[in-house]
């Protein structure tokens, strides 16, 4: 049996076509695997580093694509889910469950972790395999075009907001505008924090302010108010000093993406002084793709989705890369 895929081919600039849609055999689920059929995959800023080669490739002609959902359709030894399960496969494919990190609830961390569309071939295909530890069980109601950017975009953006310690009812800056963005706000207004925008889409702050935002101004512009707290999902670096810049005193930076841009000097009184924090977000555990979906299915976001059909793959990546994406792209084969 054989089905459509996307590989990265020859990493490089979208212009230069590093994607090429090929056929491959469905793959054979491994022990411990399950066989997934492919209902929906977002498209993560992710998939568009490693296109471009800003993610060094793990492996040649990978399938990109790890905000999947699907229903379970095979076996390897030792699985049990049953047939027609809906899934989630998100970013995290498995860890070595042995090491510190592991152990001490930071398997985010694991030096032997791999990741779905990375390591191992994702969702931008009809089928693809995962760990049955990995997935995520999905409820049947919501559409999967809806359901696929909370597996990356949503995971990744509330393990962000609890990386940048906004205290309850805080002040939250947010730089960039993109799908995980525009879930993360949403769950921080949800909480009673004053959410600030900082994005350089006229179209995103529009977005935003419909989405509960207080205010929303061009990329590097200071917020009305000092912030508490501030995330950094757009993937520039020169935004750091900029973002620190905005904090109050004892404030959080966290940044959200795989891949920055360089960071330009910081001075240290302007930008770091009075107990500023700038962090990293890597990854996610299981248990923070657990309570995030469970959030979701409790209170679920208004997830601003474009369609694209999974022909259309090199297309969607393209727009997310000149900024044409309002909320998050989502293949359906
Ligand atoms: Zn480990
Ligand atoms: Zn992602």
């Amino acid at each position: 049996m054989t089905m459509d895929a996307w590989v990265v081919a020859r990493p490089g600039p979208m212009a230069s076509h590093p994607l090429e849609r090929v056929r491959l055999p469905v793959p054979e689920p491994g022990p411990g695997e399950v066989l997934v059929e492919v209902e929906a995959c977002a498209v993560c800023r992710t998939d568009l580093h490693l296109a471009e080669g800003d993610l060094p490739p793990r492996k040649p002609r990978t399938v990109p694509g790890h905000e999947v959902v699907g229903r379970v359709a095979g076996h390897g030894p030792g699985t049990s889910l049953p047939l027609g399960t809906r899934v989630g496969v998100a970013w995290l494919r498995s860890t070595c469950g042995r090491c510190r990190y592991c152990l001490g609830g930071a398997e985010n961390l694991c030096p032997l972790s791999t990741y779905t569309g990375w390591d191992a071939d994702g969702g931008y295909a009809g089928y693809l395999t995962a760990p049955e530890d990995y997935v995520h069980p999905l409820p049947q109601g919501p559409s999967a075009e809806k359901l696929a950017p909370l597996l990356c975009a949503g995971i990744i953006g509330y393990r962000a907001l609890l990386r940048s310690d906004l205290p309850p009812g805080g002040r939250l800056g947010v730089y960039g505008f993109g799908a995980s963005a525009h879930l993360t706000a949403q769950l921080a207004v949800a909480q009673g924090a004053t959410v600030h925008v900082m994005t350089r889409s006229a179209r995103a702050r529009e977005l935003a302010l419909r989405l509960g935002a207080t205010s929303a101004t061009g990329a590097a512009e200071p917020p009305p108010e000092p912030l508490d707290a501030a995330i950094l999902f757009a993937p520039v670096g020169e935004l750091v000093p900029v973002a620190l810049e905005a904090l109050d005193r004892g404030g959080t930076l966290a940044v959200a993406g795989i891949h920055l841009s360089d960071i330009p000097a910081l001075n240290y009184r302007r930008h770091l002084f009075q107990e500023r924090t700038l962090r990293s977000v890597t990854a996610n555990t299981r248990a923070d793709a657990r309570a995030y979906l469970e959030l979701a299915a409790e209170h679920p976001p208004e997830v601003t989705t474009v369609a694209y059909p999974f022909e259309a793959a090199d297309v969607a990546l393209a727009d997310l890369t000149a900024d044409r994406v309002e909320g998050a792209a989502v293949l359906l084969p």
